[in-house]
């Protein structure tokens, strides 16, 4: 299908100016049919988890202080934006009184702000009070499907706020709850996408609108959908990028572009790395590589169904919509110049040796590849001798705890903490030298496209 897939993450919606200027953003490509995915604003989803947190642990006091927080930054940008759309008569509505009532057991007041019943307000306040009369309920389901049912709010209330705007500012834009579309299995937190019930919900929906209506906008949440008895369902932390992959995978669009705050794919996480470069184009396999040694830019998840479909991935600056960006596709051949850097922080090097001065064999390493995939410990780099065997992992320190408890039982267990683990993908002496110089190296792994470096910062 002709329809142009964006994602516009949290941080491009954290201020009524980053609305605005997603709404700058889809003015630049007027008459083209577009699906917009959302996330939640700026930091909300961590917001959520926190009140969820404090719902859990009955404090009621900082419950109520986090949700008024949250609910305050959500109507300030609301109020903001509206006033823009004042002017439109068919839009706003009378106002009336306060209506103020409390429930004693979550202490979270209820304060309707019915000054101005524009649509975006209200839309809001009946989304904060869903919420509220959750948190206001005692938890009768399991952690992760509350999870879903709470943290799901983030998504629903950006979308909102998007909608009207962009409703106001005259958009021809439809409003999909990702909910019906989007259909998964159970497994609340990380559900799985049940492709042949999402393919036919997108056909129904979405085709029928673009193709009754070329130009048009949908927006719909990132993030969220819902089981087969319709409960609330999230797809794992940045799942925003993977429902736009989703839908672009479902419409067969030539393109997914994602909206960041950085110009596009760099060779290294700015963050900690002084003058990173921008990489032109990049290959999904390469994507998968940096992935899988930690790079946090795109989730391999996310790249399946864009690969599988041949659609090519744009990561683009929200800030700089004019420029290029980086193109992400499938290519056999692709050649890099620069080296790419990843850092992990907070790392664990584990040695393991057999207890009876035997070998690292066989046997015993099939034992610790068990205890390692029982305990759902990725091994970020594996290195062996004829007597030890090491891994470097991510320190979990409750994972960590039973994973040497259970080694213990069979082998000799060293560990060294406060480390680091730099990947350097298309290495050469002097990026090995940036990385190295100054550092106490403790382990180096080379092959011909990757070099691993473990540093011991403390
Ligand atoms: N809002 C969700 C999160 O912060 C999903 C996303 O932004 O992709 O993880
Ligand atoms: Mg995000």
């Amino acid at each position: 299908m002709n329809v142009e897939v964006f994602k516009f993450g949290g941080a491009s919606v954290n201020s009524a100016e980053g609305v605005r200027n997603v709404a700058r953003i889809l003015a630049l490509y007027k008459g083209k049919s577009m699906m917009v995915v959302i996330s939640a604003m700026g930091k909300t989803t961590n917001a959520l988890e926190r009140i969820l947190g404090y719902y859990l642990e009955g404090d009621a006091v900082t419950l109520a202080e986090e949700y008024y927080k949250l609910r305050d930054f959500h109507l300030g940008i609301a109020r903001n934006l509206c006033q823009l759309g004042q002017n439109r008569p068919d839009r706003t509505e009378a106002s009336g009184g306060k209506d103020t009532s409390h429930l004693p057991d979550t202490g979270i007041a209820e304060v309707k702000d019915t000054s101005s019943l524009h649509p975006i307000v209200t839309d809001l306040e009946n989304q904060f009070e869903e919420l509220r009369n959750i948190l206001a309920g005692k938890s009768e389901l399991g952690y992760d499907e509350t999870y879903d049912r709470v943290v799901s709010f983030g998504e629903l209330f950006s979308s909102a706020i998007l909608f009207h705007f962009l409703l106001d500012e005259g958009f021809p834009v439809t409003f999909f709850d990702a909910r019906q579309l989007i259909l998964t299995d159970s497994s609340f937190r990380d559900a799985r996408i049940d492709w042949k019930k999402t393919q036919l919900a997108v056909q129904k929906q979405l085709f029928t609108r673009f193709q009754d209506h070329k130009g048009s906008i949908g927006l719909t949440q990132g993030f969220i959908g819902s089981d087969s008895s319709g409960r609330p369902t999230t797809l794992g932390r940045e799942g925003s990028d993977f429902t736009a992959a989703i839908l672009g995978y479902c419409m067969r669009v030539k393109e997914v572009t994602i909206w960041k705050d950085v110009p596009g794919i760099l060779n290294a996480d700015p963050k900690w790395f002084e003058n990173p470069v921008k990489l032109d184009l990049l290959a999904f396999h390469e994507a998968v590589e940096l992935a899988y040694f930690g790079a946090t830019v795109i989730h391999p998840k996310t790249i399946k169904p864009l690969e599988n479909a041949n659609i090519t991935l744009l990561v683009k600056s929200f800030l700089h919509p004019e420029e290029e960006g980086t193109s992400v596709k499938s290519l056999r051949e692709w050649k890099i110049d620069i080296p790419i850097f990843i850092r992990k922080q907070n790392q664990v090097l584990i040695s393991i040796m057999p207890r009876d001065f035997s070998f690292i064999m066989e046997e015993n390493l099939s034992q610790i590849f068990t205890i390692l995939a029982q305990l759902h410990v990725k091994a970020n780099v594996m290195q062996n001798s004829a007597i030890s065997f090491s891994i470097c992992t991510d320190h979990d320190p409750v994972k960590i705890k039973s994973l040497i408890r259970e080694l213990q039982k069979s082998f000799e267990i060293r560990f060294n903490e406060g480390l680091e683990l730099y990947t350097i993908r298309h290495y050469n002496d002097e990026a090995i030298q940036r990385i190295t110089s100054g550092r106490n190296v403790i382990l180096e792994q080379k092959s011909r496209n990757t070099i691993h470096l473990i540093v011991q910062i403390t």
